[in-house]
């Protein structure tokens, strides 16, 4: 590979031999302060897809013309509609698609997986989250601890960074699995943390908290769409996802939960149940007793939540096309260039800022967090001026995450001419 370097023509001339470069075209790129903006946070919200109108006014239209006869007679018919999505998203994720399901949101997924696998007894009761958990997660987690009458401050075990660090080390995450090992019953990381970028050893997690007796499953929320996972390789036992993050499906979108098949095909399992999820031969026969249909299907609550969905598949499909393999590739030269051109500037100004996220591309998706020592906060509405849009973090980090579907080297190397601009 060429060596990065901090020049406009470097970034011009990476742009031109980036194959994927004509997917920028396929989204809109907000207009702020009347200049196209150089859209760092597709991490918090992803743009918009151009196609996915069309897909959305396909729903309008099956709607208007069928009315209830819609769900059979659609172009895409509603009451199937959620299959059109499990392929793609299982490819997303590492999984088979018998594996995965598309269906309310995030946290409402993250819950009704621990109904599942959060079952705690008198022995096995703990579960092991992160310290700075996504604070939905938080709330998730004791919630569900005190669901089951127990206290959060004995039931739920946060791994914090050693004194002086600031992203967990492999190593201690697997002592702390070990140390809890006769009374755990679930590990529930963050796969990609949402705040220091950093990805976990899932795998390793995963073996060590079976181990130990345990369930382990997945927020991937940070990770669906910007990090390759292998869930089902992994032998993970669940994992949730929202869609409106990397995978640009549009704010409040709809959501993707992964149920390993060991699991799926058990209908003994405990769940909260609706009649989605019932067998869908005989889901309008209205029977009494609920019969789960197979696999993480047999986890629906409710009939398909059509616009959301739409969105979503537009944005699948825009997936398939580019290939997630290609936009990993391209996401850690763009990262790396990232990392380059905020190293030098740390080097060249006045600036005091490091990169939080560790430097290893395997240990990382395409966002860097940078903790900035003064005057972060300035810096973060200077670089809004310039319709350069981040994402400011509390007490003082800030994200950037360079998106392989419609970022380009250009954006980062006048992010870096912003930063320098505003260090002199
Ligand atoms: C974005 C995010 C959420 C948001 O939850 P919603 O239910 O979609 O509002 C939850 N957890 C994590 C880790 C996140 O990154």
């Amino acid at each position: 590979m060429t060596a990065y370097q901090f020049t406009e023509a470097f970034a011009k001339e990476m742009d031109a031999q980036d194959s994927l470069a004509t997917f920028r075209n396929e989204f809109h790129i907000p207009v702020i302060h009347g200049k196209e903006s150089i859209y760092l946070t597709g991490n918090s919200l992803g743009l918009l897809p151009k196609t996915a109108r069309a897909y959305v006014e396909q729903e309008f239209l099956d709607w208007q013309n069928f009315g209830v006869e819609g769900h059979t007679e659609a172009k895409n018919p509603w009451l199937y509609y959620h299959h059109t999505l499990s392929k793609q998203a299982a490819a997303i994720v590492g999984a088979q698609e018998k594996e995965v399901v598309v269906m309310n949101n995030l946290t409402a997924n993250l819950h009704l997986m621990m109904v599942s696998f959060y079952r705690p007894n008198a022995t096995r009761y703990k579960m092991i989250i992160e310290g700075a958990a996504f604070p939905s997660d938080q709330y998730a987690v004791d919630s569900q601890a005190k669901f089951h009458g127990l206290d959060p401050k004995e039931a739920i075990i946060e791994l914090k960074p050693r004194e002086g660090e600031h992203i967990l080390r492999s190593e201690d995450i697997l002592a702390t699995i070990e140390a809890n090992k006769d009374s755990l019953a679930l590990v529930m990381l963050g796969g990609v943390n949402y705040y220091t970028g950093q990805v976990y050893e899932m795998q390793k997690i995963t073996e060590a908290a079976h181990a130990a007796g345990a369930f382990c499953g997945f927020d991937l929320a940070h990770g669906a769409g910007n990090y390759p996972v292998k869930l089902h390789d992994w032998d993970v036992d669940f994992a949730v996802w929202c869609s409106y993050k990397y995978l640009n499906s549009g704010p409040g979108g709809t959501s993707g939960v992964f149920v390993h098949e060991r699991h799926g095909n058990n209908p003994e399992i405990p769940r909260f149940a609706g009649w989605w999820g019932h067998n869908e031969k005989e889901r309008f026969l209205m029977k009494r007793e609920f019969m789960p249909t197979e696999g993480a299907q047999g986890w629906q609550l409710s009939n398909a939540q059509i616009f959301p969905m739409a969105i979503h598949k537009a944005s699948l499909d825009i997936f398939e096309r580019a290939g997630f393999g290609n936009l990993r590739a391209k996401s850690i030269t763009l990262t790396g260039y990232l990392e380059f051109v905020l190293q030098s500037l740390t080097e060249s100004s006045n600036l005091d800022f490091q990169i939080i996220t560790p430097a290893d591309p395997e240990q990382r998706g395409c966002q860097l967090s940078v903790l900035v020592k003064a005057n972060g906060k300035a810096l973060y509405d200077y670089l809004k001026a310039q319709s350069i849009i981040v994402d400011w973090r509390e007490p003082n980090v800030i994200r950037m995450a360079p998106v392989p579907l419609y970022n380009r080297y250009l954006d980062i190397y006048e992010l870096g001419k912003a930063i320098q601009a505003f260090g002199n």
